[in-house]
């Protein structure tokens, strides 16, 4: 079963401010609101170089990351995410 990660689009409570983990079977309707508080939610695309036809090995390196001035967020689950150095 896939993970999505949700955030808040405005607002929200603890749990959906920073963003949360939902785990969701494929053919399930995607959240539109935080099960906490019911502030609206968006599903949240994590990986920002999709279309690159680059292989995600080295869009996503380190370096990579660096020299295009994006921090790679480690996915520590909780919905909490840790910066890689
Ligand atoms: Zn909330």
């Amino acid at each position: 079963m896939p993970t999505y990660v949700y955030r808040a689009t405005t607002g929200g409570c603890r749990f959906c401010k920073d963003s949360f983990d939902q785990k969701q079977g494929i053919n399930e309707a995607p959240l539109t609101k935080c099960p906490e508080c019911g502030t609206p939610i968006e599903r949240v695309i994590c990986v920002p170089f999709l279309k690159t036809g680059r292989s995600d090995k080295s869009v996503l390196s380190d370096s990579n990351l660096k020299k295009h001035g994006f921090t790679k967020l480690m996915n520590e689950g909780g919905g909490k995410f840790r910066k890689t150095p």
